[in-house]
């Protein structure tokens, strides 16, 4: 299949390419493109065949379901039923915005999006692409991260179109990710909301908002719990990039001692070494491969650029990474769950 590569400018959107690229949607094919949480490969979310093409796009495993992404907030009752006011009242602070909810499903969602489940998770991007996208559609548009499955998920065009080109009908460029993790992942259908996947909206924001205190899956808290995530897809290897990667935790001097040790007896055993580290920590580390993901304890500055800079590692053949670990309030619970699963859970406290 060949695919087509557009450029669209978010703040000056060419109608006619997003009326082109709704007509291959409705028409059942499929078009990746940006969100300001990473990019999606979408298709429409009511058909079950588009859904089948997502999966085998992305190699992604059936039960795995996916996000039906809306434009407005009314389109939420077309397709779920028993929304709690608490729904509502997240939907007008956080929508648009990178906050997923799951509720039960409206019998016009077909199970191929849903991965056989009977709930439907929904979210209303605010990227403006996206946005018009989705109107250009017909309201429901189906997506889940723009990678081959596995992959880190991609925070620029250049990443889809290394996976996806070939595969789908079109990728729209409309640059680089503003948040670049994937959203918040909010249940509704249980007897309390509860957070299956950490990201950008907090459980504290969330809080704040619902009047009470929002828990986490445990099944992701914990690598060994023996628990099963809520969300299927928080189950599968992720996010993973080729090297092996390895995360040091414990005092700032002690973690960087540790880093610089394995990272010397690595090179001297020939293998490419690559570090992740911080602004401020940068300096301490002897590595050729220093890659910062923004200044420490700023957490949007690391969630913003940790997915490109597994990518990069990628392209750089990096064999042994080895990251600082981040502080785990506010994002950093979002990004520390990316990285442990980056890493297969290896992190070494010192
Ligand atoms: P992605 O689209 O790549 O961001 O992945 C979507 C995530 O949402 C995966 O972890 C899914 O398992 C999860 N998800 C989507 N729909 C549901 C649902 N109905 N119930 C539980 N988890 C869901
Ligand atoms: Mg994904």
């Amino acid at each position: 299949m060949k695919t087509e590569t557009v450029v669209l400018n978010e703040q000056n959107i060419d109608t006619e390419v997003i009326e082109r690229a709704g007509r291959i949607l409705k028409d059942g094919g499929l078009v990746a493109f940006p969100t300001e949480t990473v990019y999606g490969l979408g298709g429409d979310a009511l058909n079950p065949a588009s859904s089948e093409r997502i999966y085998s796009a992305k190699g992604r495993p059936s039960d795995n379901p996916l996000i039906v992404h809306i434009y407005r907030i009314e389109d939420l009752e077309t397709i779920a039923a028993d929304i709690p006011e608490g729904a509502y009242k997240l939907a007008e602070t956080y929508w648009p915005g990178p906050l997923t909810m799951i509720f039960h499903k409206k019998p016009i969602v077909p199970l191929e999006t849903t991965g056989g489940l009977e709930t439907v998770a929904v979210r209303m991007p605010s990227n403006r692409i996206a946005a018009a996208l989705i109107k250009a559609e017909g309201g429901f548009i189906a997506a889940p991260s723009a990678n081959l499955s596995g992959k880190p998920s991609p925070t620029s065009a250049r990443y889809v179109i290394e996976d996806m080109d070939g595969r789908i009908d079109m990728i729209i460029d409309g640059g680089d990710s503003e948040v670049g993790l994937e959203s918040t992942i909010v249940d509704f259908t249980g007897e309390n909301p509860l957070i299956l996947r950490p990201g950008y909206i907090t459980a504290e924001m969330l809080g704040s908002v619902l009047g009470i205190a929002v828990g986490t899956d445990r099944a992701i808290i914990s690598a060994d719990s023996g628990l099963k995530p809520k969300a299927p897809g928080m189950k599968y290897r992720h996010y993973a990039p080729k090297g092996e990667l390895t995360i040091v935790t414990g005092d700032p001097d002690a973690v960087r001692a540790k880093i610089n040790e394995l990272a010397a007896g690595d090179r001297s055993k020939g293998f490419s070494v690559g570090v992740i580290a911080t602004k401020e920590t940068a300096a301490g580390y002897k590595c050729d491969n220093l890659k910062i993901v923004g200044s420490k304890g700023k957490g949007e500055e690391t969630a913003h650029s940790l997915f490109r800079v597994l990518r990069e590692f990628d392209d750089d053949n990096t064999e042994k990474i080895y990251s600082e670990a981040f502080d785990e309030t506010g994002v950093g619970a979002a990004i520390m769950n990316r990285l442990l699963k980056a890493a297969g859970h290896h992190i070494i406290s010192v």
